[in-house]
């Protein structure tokens, strides 16, 4: 067989590659700032457990035949989660991604209304529409207020129009583009008021961990409100060297969706097979050690975004930053600002999410360039 699988480099010579990539990677972390990942974070006692394959293989709270994983981390990541939100009786797991989550709870929300329809605004990330149509799921797009946030009287008018069916919401709780946070407060009374069943999913891909620790923000509960589930990614606010992210439900809901798989010896709740052991690990390392610390990681990160916020007003630069966001929209800048700081552009505007990475000084840099940038334009 030797020889019909093309080498890719000779064994000295991929090491010297792999050495050119670092350099490349290192200078690109220094000067990320379009997406909301926060990229400082040191899992250095982690490493040995490189040596592993870490499998979380189905259920996560049925231990299975496959005997090298770490449940046990992720069962006490979850309970982390539902603590955090008020969720008492829980069922959950650690995704792939936000993706993953918001894919998990719009299938469950559909097993539970399978004649449902799914109401999302237009400023919601495209993973949901993905799952309408994954799913095959009727779907209403409800116009957004130039904010991002959904428009209110908007959404009661297609609920009213659609409530012979069973609804399934969708709330950002911080859009992709503007950072923009649906009421849950709010959309629950429409749903009071409509009397409709519904299934309300929270897609708190960033804000779900900034929320809880900012000051006067909404709540996110699910013990004092109706939400029935949430998504949140774990490599944006807690920043991990490869994706993963948390799905939350209500325990009761998910009965209905178990299978018994005599293979793997565990019940077939997840939309994966194969899981992400190692994330696992990074999210429980990273809660242990910094978790009490995140309500003055979002206070830093606040505080910057407000600053990068007065800075481009003084620019000129038209931005914009919403209530309980990090998220600093602006006129979009010169071709060669936006490739550099790799800043994510929808039309004429781009964004700067400001993560514990993007301190003062990198913020500094930013705006440096951006002048730069206006002088050579002119
Ligand atoms: C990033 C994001 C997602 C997707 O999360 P991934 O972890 O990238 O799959 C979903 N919704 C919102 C609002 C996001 O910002």
């Amino acid at each position: 067989m030797i020889g019909v699988v093309r080498n890719l480099a000779r064994a000295d010579s991929a090491l010297e590659r792999l050495e050119g990539f670092r350099a490349l990677i290192e200078e690109r972390t220094a000067h990320q700032a379009g997406y909301p990942y926060n990229l400082d974070y040191d899992y250095a006692p982690l490493l040995p457990f490189l040596r592993y394959t870490l499998n979380n293989l189905g259920d996560p709270y049925i231990d299975g035949h496959y005997g090298i994983h770490t449940r046990e981390f992720e069962r006490e990541v979850l309970a982390w989660f539902a603590d955090l939100y008020q969720l008492e009786d829980h069922w959950g797991y650690v995704t792939s991604c936000g993706t993953e989550g918001n894919l998990y709870a719009l299938a469950l929300a559909h097993e539970r209304f399978p004649d449902g329809i799914l109401y999302y605004s237009a400023d919601t990330h495209y993973s949901v529409r993905k799952a309408a149509r994954l799913f095959r799921m009727r779907e209403r797009i409800v116009p957004s207020q130039p904010s991002g946030e959904v428009d209110y009287e908007q959404l009661e008018r297609a609920l009213r129009a659609g409530r012979r069916r069973a609804a399934v919401i969708t709330v950002n709780l911080g859009t992709t583009l503007t950072g923009a946070v649906d009421r849950i407060d709010r959309i629950s009374a429409i749903v009071d008021r409509l009397r409709i069943s519904a299934h309300i999913h929270c897609d708190g891909a960033l804000g779900g961990l900034l929320l809880p620790f900012m000051d006067g923000a909404p709540r996110i509960t699910f013990k004092e409100t109706p939400i029935d589930s949430i998504a949140v990614s774990g490599h944006k606010f807690v920043g991990t060297p490869v994706p993963c992210g948390v799905v939350l439900t209500r325990r009761p809901h998910v009965r209905q969706m178990e299978t018994a798989i005599e293979y793997i010896g565990s019940t077939d709740t997840t939309i994966m097979g194969s899981r992400n052991g190692l994330a696992v690990l990074f999210l429980w390392y990273a809660i242990s050690e910094r978790g009490q610390a995140f309500p003055q990681e979002v206070a830093e990160c606040v505080q910057n975004a407000r600053y990068l916020r007065d800075q481009l007003e003084q620019l000129g630069y038209h931005p914009l930053l919403n209530d309980f966001s990090t998220t600093v929209v602006f006129d979009r800048p010169a071709a060669q600002v936006c490739q550099t700081w790799q800043l994510a552009c929808q039309g004429e505007r781009a964004h700067v999410v400001v993560m514990q990475n993007l301190d003062r000084e990198r913020l500094d840099r930013f705006l440096d360039e951006l002048r730069r940038s206006r002088v050579t334009d002119w």
